[in-house]
C-alpha cells in the first residue's frame, strides 16, 4: 500500500534538543574532515568485518547502543527531544535504521548524512511522520572518487522526497569544487531541490580559509548560505563569553563515547547514555567558552544572536 499522505512535519515540535554524534567511522574520507585520519574508509570497513567476530577492535573507540537502550534512556525522561545524529558516516553503525525507527516513535529526528549508503531498508523501515529531515553532505571530490555522481545523489533525493521525508542538501565550498557549483546547483533547482553553500574552514594550496575566498569566488556561493547567522558563523568568529545560554538544559551533546556534554565546546561533563544518567542544568548558565560555532543553539534560540561579541 502506498503511503502517499505521511510526510516530514511542517513544525518543529519538542521540548529539547539532544545533538548525537554517534560514531566516528565513516566510509568517507573527505580532504577537509574535522576529523582527520588518512586510513579511515579501510579502518571502517575493516572494524565493521572484524567487530562481527572480534567485538574489542573498535579503532575509534565509539560504543555501540541497541535501538531498545538508547530509546529507553530517551523516552525515560519523559520529554520530547529532538535528535540530530550525525557522525562520521550513521548509516554505517550497527542497527542504525532500526535506531532511527525506535526513536522516531516518540521523539522528532534529524539524520546528518553523506547519503552514500542504500536508503530502501531505511525507506521500507521508518515512517517520514517524526523525522524532521535528512541533513545531506554532497562532498563531491570523494564521492566521485568513489565512483558515485551527482545524478545518483540526485536519484535518492528525490526517492526520499517521494517517500515524503524533508531533505537539506549542501555543498562544501573546497576551493577546487567551486568553479562547479553553479552547475550543480543549477541541476538540483530543476528538480526542485535547493543547495546551500557551506564554507570550507582551513588550509588550501598554502592558503587559510574561509579568509582568502576571493570577492569572485564569493560571489558564486554567498546567496546560498541559508540565513545570516550561518553567513556570520561562516566568516566570523563568533562568541558569547559571559552571555547566558540556555545548553546544558535545552541542548546537550552527546559524544561517540556516550558522554553527554553541555555542547560542541563546552565539554562540562553532564552525564552518559551508557550509565542512563542525565544531569541537566536546573537553570540558565553563563556562556564559558571563547567560541561558539553552535548554529544550531543560537538558531534554536538558546543564546541570543544579538549579544554575540
Ligand atoms: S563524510 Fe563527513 S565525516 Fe565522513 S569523511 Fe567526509 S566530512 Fe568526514
Ligand atoms: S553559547 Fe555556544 S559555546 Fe557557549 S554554551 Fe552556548 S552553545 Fe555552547
Amino acid at each position: 500500500m502506498e503511503n502517499e499522505k505521511i510526510q516530514s512535519p511542517q513544525k518543529k515540535d519538542y521540548d529539547k534538543i539532544a545533538m548525537w554524534l554517534i560514531n566516528m567511522e565513516c566510509n568517507f574520507h573527505c580532504p577537509y574532515c574535522f576529523y582527520d585520519d588518512s586510513q579511515r574508509s579501510m579502518k571502517t570497513r575493516l572494524g565493521d568485518w572484524v567487530r562481527k567476530k572480534v567485538p574489542a577492535i573498535n579503532p575509534y573507540k565509539t560504543r555501540f547502543i541497541t535501538p531498545d537502550e538508547i530509546s529507553r534512556f530517551f523516552d525515560g525522561i519523559g520529554k520530547r527531544w529532538w535528535i540530530m545524529i550525525s557522525g562520521g558516516e550513521p548509516f554505517v553503525y550497527p542497527k542504525f535504521v532500526d535506531i532511527v525507527e525506535k526513536l522516531s516513535q516518540n521523539h522528532l529526528i534529524t539524520i546528518g548524512t553523506n547519503l552514500s549508503l542504500p536508503i530502501d531498508e531505511f525507506i521500507k523501515k521508518v515512517s517520514p511522520k517524526n523525522i524532521w529531515s535528512f541533513y545531506i553532505s554532497m562532498h563531491l571530490g570523494e564521492r566521485e572518487r568513489q565512483c558515485l555522481s551527482v545524478d545518483e545523489l540526485l536519484e535518492k533525493v528525490k526517492k526520499l522526497r517521494a517517500a515524503g521525508f524533508r531533505t537539506e542538501i549542501n555543498y562544501v565550498m573546497y576551493p577546487p569544487l567551486i568553479p562547479r557549483f553553479k552547475e550543480v546547483y543549477e541541476k538540483f533547482e530543476k528538480e526542485g531541490f535547493k543547495l546551500e553553500a557551506k564554507v570550507f574552514r582551513g588550509q588550501y594550496d598554502g592558503k587559510s580559509y574561509p579568509q582568502n575566498y576571493t570577492a569572485q569566488e564569493r560571489k558564486i556561493f554567498y546567496d546560498s548560505i541559508p540565513s545570516e547567522i550561518d553567513r556570520a558563523a561562516s566568516f566570523e568568529n563568533l562568541s558569547f563569553l559571559g552571555v547566558p545560554c540556555s545548553a546544558g538544559n535545552k541542548l546537550i551533546r552527546i559524544n561517540p563515547n556516550g558522554s553527554i556534554t553541555r555542547c560542541p565546546h563546552d565539554h562540562e561533563n553532564l552525564g552518559n547514555i551508557f550509565q542512563n544518567k542525565m544531569n541537566l542544568h536546573d537553570r540558565i548558565k553563563k556562556c564559558v567558552v571563547p567560541h561558539c560555532k553552535c548554529t544550531l543553539a543560537i538558531k534554536e534560540g538558546c543564546v541570543d544572536f544579538m549579544k554575540r561579541k
